[in-house]
């Protein structure tokens, strides 16, 4: 049995974060990753920009070149996934009945994405966009492909269909709700990016769900939708979110709901056992120290550092300003904060120039900003967010005051 003193279950964005921030902190013990995926640890987010649209090569979207974890003496168990914790004897089972003893276990195994649940939804030609094997399979199918369906109007969904349109793909996207990023941002930037697309050339259908995956000679040829309508098309990507991975966690007596419950130094209700990232629901000062589950590269790298604090001696509770990015076309929305729960949503500039802000207020504190091809403000209003400054909303819609000066004669 192999023992080892930090043992870190998945190979992702946190759980290389985690292993990383150890060493930088000087622990000197044994630290293995454990990873169901059978490659070197590599980022997300350009799997749905430009990876998919064949830009960047797999070696350029390494999180370290593949020598780095050897030369830090990280143990990186590739192709294991762990099927079961055994929280008394402290060890972790894989698939293959390989079992590894640890002295503390960092749960960073991210979420897997939802499927369809429609007639039709195991025929092959469907895809998700969660690692870089379902990128290999899109790009094995894209020869033979014309149309593309893209089920969901999240981000992913969204990058995934400017990347196509981008390769010469006639695209339509399916939203059940009555706007994109309905759940992630207010309206403002919702028909902003609708109309994007739409200009863009995709046919993007909004309140309309999916109701079959049509096939023939067992291929998807074609979707059809609540309205009765088949669209044809040889490809499918969904898009409609994630389901945390945390199995072994629930039947090992875990604290879960949606997500593995934590603190705020990111440990979980079981002796030694912390989790972070996509399948943690942590508390979190930005969304009024509420418990809530993000899908974001900054925290997963951000709760991996708590964790490696805490490890090594110091407590300091999870307090990062969450951010997020998105590329799309030529647009790079920058967000910093939680916009959820605004009472009131400022314009600076104009959707139509393609470069504008959105601050979102709430009790007259800043909570949030969507930034597009708005860097300035972006930098300058995370500011503003960390602080929950209380500004005048007349300066903040006015663009020729800079954001770092619009608290500046302040009424209140
Ligand atoms: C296509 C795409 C685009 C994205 N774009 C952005 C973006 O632009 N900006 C942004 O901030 N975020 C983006 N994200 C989200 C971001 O990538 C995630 O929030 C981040 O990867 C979460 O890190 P994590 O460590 O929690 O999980 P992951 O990075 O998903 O890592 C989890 C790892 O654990 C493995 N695993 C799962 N179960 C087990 C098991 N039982 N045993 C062993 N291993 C297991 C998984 O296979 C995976 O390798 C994007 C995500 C995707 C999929």
């Amino acid at each position: 049995m192999s023992h080892y003193d930090v043992l870190i279950v998945g190979t992702g964005h946190g759980g290389s974060h985690a292993a990383m921030a150890l060493r930088q902190r000087g622990f000197t013990g044994t630290i293995a990753m454990v990873g169901d995926e059978v490659t070197y640890p590599y980022e997300r987010p350009p799997l749905s920009k430009d990876y998919l649209a064949g830009e960047k090569p797999f070696e350029r979207i390494l999180i370290r070149p593949d020598t780095f974890w050897a030369d830090r003496d990280i143990d990186l168990l590739t192709g294991s996934a762990v099927v079961s914790i055994d929280p008394v004897l402290h060890t972790a089972t894989t698939a293959v009945g390989k079992t590894l003893h640890y002295q503390r276990l960092i749960w960073a195994a991210g979420g897997h994405a939802h499927r369809l649940n429609c007639p039709g939804h195991d025929v092959a030609g469907i895809h998700s966009i969660r690692s870089c094997e379902d990128v290999t399979r899109i790009l094995q199918d894209l020869a033979r492909t014309e149309r593309v369906a893209v089920v969901g109007g999240g981000y992913i969904g969204l990058e995934a269909a400017a990347t196509f349109r981008k390769l010469g793909k006639k695209v339509t996207l399916f939203e059940t709700l009555d706007r994109v990023l309905a759940r992630v941002t207010g309206e403002t930037i919702s028909r902003f990016f609708e109309q994007e697309h739409r200009t863009h050339g995709v046919d993007l259908r909004l309140r309309t769900s999916v109701q079959e995956i049509q096939a023939t000679d067992g291929k998807v040829s074609g979707v059809r939708i609540d309205t009765g309508e088949t669209i044809a098309t040889e490809m499918v990507i969904v898009g409609i979110g994630i389901r945390p991975s945390i199995n072994p966690l629930r039947s090992a007596g875990a604290h879960v709901a949606n997500g593995v419950v934590v603190d705020e130094y990111g440990r979980t209700s079981l002796p030694d056992i912390f989790a972070l990232g996509d399948c943690a629901l942590h508390p979190n000062r930005f969304a009024d120290g509420l418990v809530i589950r993000l899908e974001s590269v900054q925290n997963a790298n951000d709760m991996a550092s708590t964790i490696a604090k805490f490890i090594t001696g110091e407590s300091e509770p999870y307090n990062a300003v969450p951010w997020f990015w998105s590329n799309q076309y030529d647009l790079r929305l920058q967000t910093v904060g939680l916009s959820g729960g605004h009472d009131l949503a400022i314009v600076r500039g104009s959707p139509e120039t393609r470069s504008f802000s959105v601050v979102y207020l709430k009790d007259h504190k800043v909570i949030a900003l969507d930034c597009v091809n708005a860097v300035k403000d972006y930098v300058q209003g995370r500011v503003l967010v960390e602080s929950h400054m209380v500004v005048d909303p007349a300066r903040l819609a006015d663009p020729s005051i800079p954001l770092k000066e619009s608290h500046r004669n302040n009424p209140e």
